[in-house]
C-alpha cells in the first residue's frame, strides 16, 4: 500500500487505514472487529501518539525497549485513556524485566530462554502476560523467531514442539498465538504463502496443544497488511501508513 504524503494528518491516515481494514474484512467475509490495528509508534514522539489517541487509537506497538520505557510514561501522563502496549521487537534477556513492567502483550517471544525470563518477572510482579511466539517460516537467516521453515518435517517439528510445550507450562504467561515478519519480497503476492504457512502452523499447534489459546495471528505491516488480513491476521502492526516515514 502507498504511504500517504507527509502533509496528510495522522487522523486522516489513521482513518484511511481503518477504512482499508474494514474493506478488506468485508471482501473476505470477516467481521471488521476480528482485526485489531496496532499503531507502531517507534521513532515517533509522544505528540504523534497523542494525535492517534485523540482518534480513539488505544493499541500501540514499540520495538526498542530503551525508547519505549522513556516514551510510555510520558504518553500515559498526558491521557486518561487506558492504552495497551505491544512489544514487537527482539528483546535481550537483561531487558526482559523492563518489558514486563511496561507492556501487556509481547509479540516477539523468539526463544525458550526469553520466555523463561518473562515468566520469572511476570510471576514476581504478579502479572499475567499475553505472549505470541514469533516464527520464521521463510528460513531467512537474518530473521529472529523460532526456526519453523520445516515444521512439517517430523525431525524439525520435534525441537520446536518441545520448546513450545515448555513455554505453555510457564507460570505468568498466557500463549495467545503466533507472530511473524514477512521477508522482503519483489512482488507483494510473494508474501501470501508466508502468511498462509503461519496460519497452517497455528492450526497444527492448536490441534497438538489444545490447552493453550492459539486465536491470535500477528502479521502484516504497512506494505502487506491487506494480504495478511486475507490470510487470517488478527493483529496488524502498522507504522508508516499512520505516522509517515521514519527518518
Ligand atoms: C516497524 C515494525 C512494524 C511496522 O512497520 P511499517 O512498515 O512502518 O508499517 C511492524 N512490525 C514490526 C516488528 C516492526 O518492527
Amino acid at each position: 500500500m502507498k504511504v500517504s504524503p507527509s502533509d496528510t494528518t495522522i487522523a486522516a491516515r489513521l482513518a484511511a487505514v481503518r477504512a482499508t481494514i474494514a474493506a478488506t474484512c468485508a471482501r473476505v467475509d470477516r467481521p471488521p472487529e476480528s482485526v485489531t490495528l496496532i499503531a507502531v509508534s517507534k521513532t515517533h514522539p509522544p505528540a504523534a501518539l497523542l494525535e492517534a489517541i485523540a482518534c480513539d487509537q488505544v493499541n500501540f506497538g514499540e520495538n526498542r525497549v530503551e525508547e519505549a520505557i522513556d516514551k510510555i510514561p510520558v504518553v500515559m501522563a498526558q491521557t486518561s485513556v487506558p492504552l495497551t502496549w505491544h512489544m514487537i521487537g527482539h528483546v535481550q534477556s537483561r531487558k526482559a524485566e523492563a518489558v514486563v513492567q511496561q507492556f501487556s502483550v509481547i509479540h516477539s517471544v523468539d526463544s525458550l530462554k526469553i520466555a523463561e525470563r518473562y515468566s520469572r518477572f511476570a510471576t514476581e510482579q504478579g502479572k499475567m502476560l499475553t505472549i505470541l511466539l514469533e516464527v520464521n517460516v521463510s528460513g531467512e537467516s537474518s530473521k529472529d523467531g523460532f526456526a519453523a521453515a520445516h515444521w512439517e518435517n517430523s525431525e524439525s517439528q520435534k525441537s520446536l514442539w518441545s520448546d513450545i510445550r515448555r513455554i505453555i507450562d510457564l507460570p505468568g504467561l498466557q500463549v495467545g498465538g503466533l507472530m511473524t515478519i514477512a521477508p522482503i519480497v519483489e512482488t507483494l503476492e510473494q508474501v501470501r504463502p508466508v502468511f498462509s504457512a503461519v496460519r497452517r502452523l497455528r492450526d497444527a499447534l492448536a490441534v497438538d496443544f489444545p490447552q493453550a489459546n492459539w486465536s491470535m495471528l500477528s502479521m502484516g505491516m504497512t506494505d502487506d497488511y491487506t494480504i495478511a488480513i486475507e490470510e487470517g491476521a488478527t493483529f496488524v502492526r502498522i507504522g508508516r501508513a499512520i505516522f509517515g516515514s521514519r527518518s
